[in-house]
């Protein structure tokens, strides 16, 4: 059987094939710019243990129903799938699923009315999947849609972590709380993290730290959520590409009455003007370093304020936690980066953590591997995440096979 992954945004569309037998991703690819005169269409395949093969067209793509059709038609004639009646289930990312969903949920017109009901929590992602989850209910309606939601992972937290200290009412009337994302991530790697060293999740306690463009830290107390960087919006927490994480929220005030900016200019500024790009006006992290290297130090502050932050979170995880079986890298930077692992981790070792400065700097290294000192009490692991994997899986075990 084969499970397919989609990722609907408000207009693209990232999918990938999983072969159930061996969890292989025998296709993915990407749909994008829906809706503008130039659509664009990639598909990549692998025939039975053949090399890679791609493809790639420029057409007009509509809708979200008609870059739905182009995957499809693309899989069928690659041959990776032969007919719907292969498909156990269809996954579905969806970002907010607010406080209803704990786990991956099977579709069903009032799953649909429920992550409607929370697009204004998510207004930039929930109609896109919306969309997304409409056509392919509509286009294949023999094949459960299973909802999986990065939101769901941190529904274990308690009111402790997950209420902000404001009047009561927005709470109860405008359900304004701490949400957290990355969830399948953090789930995923902590998966992975408690194999790696041998333990069962449930007697697990982790640090999880996601660091790509977006970024947030999970505190995990016996392979559940306790508490989380991310909030009410992905917009809380570390230092992120071009997201501030968090400021003193007086800064809306100030920056209303003194620089007459509305909220459309202070979203735009905390979302997509500051983080990295703000700091140094760069986001990417491979580039930063080169000129952090070469000396700028607009970079190296970026990169000081970026660890300085990191290494917050993780003494106060840790004070949550109270015992530690691991600090967990993942995403594009966390596995990549030895020098934010390095300045994340320095300093630490009164706590128990203890950085193998070898291992953690040696070159072309990918896969899961241990970067800590056989004498640190704190493992500190690196291990590449697979949110689509992840995905795939739990919507099979959704639809019980
Ligand atoms: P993601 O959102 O998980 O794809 O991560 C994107 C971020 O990872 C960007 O800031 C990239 O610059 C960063 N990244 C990817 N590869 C590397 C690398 N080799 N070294 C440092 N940062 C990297």
């Amino acid at each position: 059987m084969k499970v397919l992954v989609l990722n609907s945004g408000s207009s693209s569309i990232k999918y990938q094939l999983f072969r159930t037998a061996d969890w292989e991703a025998i296709a993915f690819g990407l749909v994008a710019r829906i809706g503008e005169p130039k659509g664009e269409l990639k598909l990549n395949w692998r025939e039975q243990d053949g090399p890679l093969q791609s493809r790639q067209d420029a057409l007009p793509i509509p809708t979200h129903e008609a870059g739905i059709d182009h995957i499809v038609a693309g899989l069928r004639t690659s041959g990776a799938l032969a007919g719907f009646s292969e498909l156990a289930a269809i996954g579905h990312r969806v970002v907010h699923g607010g406080e209803h969903f704990q786990r991956p949920t099977i579709v069903d017109d009032r799953v649909v009315e429920a992550i409607r009901e929370v697009v204004p929590l998510a207004p930039l992602h929930n109609p896109g999947h919306l969309s997304g989850i409409e056509v392919a209910r509509r286009l294949f309606p023999t094949v459960p849609s299973v909802a999986v939601f990065d939101t769901a992972f941190h529904q274990s937290m308690p009111p402790t972590a997950y209420r902000y200290a404001i009047p009561e009412h927005l709470y109860t009337q405008h359900r304004v709380r701490r949400y957290g994302f990355h969830g399948t991530s953090h789930l995923y790697v902590a998966k992975r993290a408690a194999a790696f060293l041998g333990k069962e999740l449930a007697g697990c306690n982790l640090i999880t730290l996601h660091l790509g463009n977006g970024a947030s830290a999970t505190a995990i107390r016996a392979g559940r959520s306790l508490d989380t960087s991310m909030g009410l919006t992905p917009l809380e927490g570390l230092v992120m590409g071009t997201r501030c994480g968090d400021i003193d929220p007086a800064l809306h005030f100030f920056l209303s009455t003194n620089l007459g900016l509305d909220t459309a200019a202070l979203d735009d500024l905390f979302n997509r003007r500051s983080g990295l790009l703000g700091i140094c006006g760069v986001n990417d992290m491979r580039e930063i370093e080169r000129l952090a290297a070469a000396g700028d130090e607009r970079a190296k502050l970026a990169i000081g304020i970026t660890t300085h932050r990191l290494k917050k979170y993780i003494g106060a995880f840790y004070a949550e936690l109270g015992k530690v079986d691991a600090i967990v890298f993942t995403g594009g930077i966390g596995e990549n980066s030895a020098g934010i692992r390095r300045g994340a981790c320095q300093g630490l070792e009164r706590l128990g953590i203890r950085l193998d400065e070898a291992a953690n700097a040696a070159r072309g290294q990918s896969g899961e591997r241990c970067i800590s000192t056989t004498q640190s009490e704190v493992g500190v692991l690196v291990i590449p995440t697979n949110e689509e994997l992840e995905i795939a899986r739990q919507a099979l075990a959704a639809v019980g096979r």
